[in-house]
């Protein structure tokens, strides 16, 4: 038999932000390979399903992607509804080019699933729109991460300092970094900054300040994912979320 290989978005963490193709696609699967983000209960949704964690976590174990390329073809080999699950939206940030190719290279079908990214989740969550009609009309997604071996480059920089917004995924752990590389572009210290800790799930945190003192607000997040959002407009919001940083789900 040769299934199929669905890659499926899980969302931003709150179990009814899951599509419901997702839901459905979750309730038909034979076996669900997931991201280590994926909570209990969006997994809940595959009763019937064999489970398998493959997930990584920035400086923690992790399970090689050649490994799940591998995996997913051996599954499609076995089965006729693979679901790999994957956190926010499959096709950002998420490894998906290199599974598809992989997939698709040895005549497995892949069809994908998306689901709300975590940029998206962290805009509700703070009451921010990532765009405004009259003072942000570009938006740029961008993580200094890179694949582990690869050359370090700033090129993400380039594009965040160009567009009006910035939202910077994988970029927690390494704060410092961010801050000196948009500085030394010409970005003000005191451009707005947020940071968006476990957007859409109940200990949802917004942390508010400027460019310039991103490492001290740091200090004031716990060990969720977070991620970091720049623009002129944010101003009002980073006031406001710097006074309290407010938990956004209250
Ligand atoms: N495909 C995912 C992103 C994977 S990269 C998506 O579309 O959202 C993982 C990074 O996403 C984390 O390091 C963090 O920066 C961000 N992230 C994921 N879930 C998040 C959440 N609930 N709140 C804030 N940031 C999150």
């Amino acid at each position: 038999m040769t299934g199929c290989v669905h890659l499926v978005g899980a969302g931003p963490g709150a179990a009814d932000l899951l599509t419901l193709r997702a839901v459905r696609l979750l309730g038909a699967a034979d076996i669900v390979l997931h991201d280590a983000l994926v909570s209990e209960e969006i997994l809940a949704h595959a009763a019937t399903a064999r489970k398998l964690n493959v997930g990584k976590r920035a400086n923690r174990p992790s399970t090689d992607q050649a490994f799940i390329n591998r995996l997913l073809v051996r599954c499609a080999e076995r089965y006729r509804t693979v679901v790999r699950l994957k956190g926010g939206d499959p096709m950002m940030f998420g490894r998906a080019q290199e599974e598809i190719d992989f997939c698709r290279a040895r005549g497995v079908s892949v069809v994908v699933t998306p689901g709300v990214s975590a940029a998206f989740a962290a805009a509700a969550d703070a009451g921010v729109s990532l765009t405004h009609r009259l003072s942000a009309r570009s938006v740029t997604f961008v993580t200094p991460a890179t694949a582990r071996g690869a050359e370090p480059d700033e090129s993400w920089a380039d594009a965040a300092a160009a567009a009006d917004v910035a939202v910077i995924y994988m970029g927690k752990s390494q704060l410092a970094r961010v801050r000196d590389a948009l500085l030394a572009r010409g970005l003000p210290a005191g451009r707005p900054a947020l940071l968006v800790e476990n957007a859409s799930r109940v200990e949802a945190r917004v942390i508010g300040g400027a460019l310039g003192e991103l490492q001290s607000l740091a200090q004031r997040m716990s060990d969720g994912p977070a991620l970091l959002v720049l623009g002129e407009h944010l101003s009002a919001v980073a006031a406001r979320a710097l006074a309290t940083s407010y938990a956004a789900t209250a």
